[in-house]
């Protein structure tokens, strides 16, 4: 089923998640939940979708980068942007380690701000331990694009937006971003007129 996308304001999207716990996450409500979830964020569609983005203050996300959608960016984008695609995967309760401290700054959008952009400096490389959908732990070492995606989608769950990391400067409309912006460098941008 495709759940309808809380957008900014709705105080769910600003609460600290709970965690769910083994028995919850093989029940069927959540099992249920996990499906729906995949669904709503193929429909929107995005790469990765946050529990308390469908109204749900629960420490579980889903994440997939399709190979169709990195096929239709420029090539230049997919390798400075080090986007490769990610299989579908759940995740439970993550701790997020931020293992390169330098970060790189790139254009994100979030399904919750619908119809914005701005350039969010986000860890290159991340190490997150957690559940996966049969409560068995996994860990992922993530690089680039991937590593972008867990932070933010992680983030959701302590009820952080990505306007709450972004240079406040290069907040845009999506048609401004596309009409003024998206061939400029992040450095042009992110100095422009100062
Ligand atoms: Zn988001």
């Amino acid at each position: 089923m495709v759940l309808k996308i809380r957008q900014v304001g709705d105080p769910v999207l600003r609460q600290k998640a709970r965690p769910l716990s083994r028995d919850e996450i093989l029940d069927r409500s959540i099992q249920e939940l996990i499906e729906s979830m995949r669904e709503t964020m193929h429909d929107a569609p995005g790469v990765g979708l946050a529990a308390p983005q469908i109204g749900y203050s629960l420490q579980l996300l889903v994440i997939e980068d399709q190979a169709e959608f990195i096929q239709k960016l420029p090539a230049e984008q997919v390798a400075e942007r080090e986007r490769r695609p990610v299989p579908f995967h759940v995740l439970i309760n993550p701790k997020l380690t931020l293992l390169k401290s330098e970060p790189a700054e790139f254009f994100e959008g979030c399904l919750s701000l619908a119809g914005f952009t701005a350039v969010v400096p986000r860890a290159k490389r991340v190490r997150v331990e957690g559940l996966n959908e049969k409560a068995e732990p996994v860990i992922i070492d993530a690089t680039g694009w991937y590593a972008r995606i867990l932070q933010h989608e992680i983030d959701h769950l302590g009820g952080v937006l990505y306007v709450d990391r972004m240079n406040s400067r290069t907040f845009f409309s999506q048609d401004n971003y596309v009409r003024h912006w998206k061939d400029r460098s992040i450095v042009e941008v992110t100095g422009y007129d100062k």
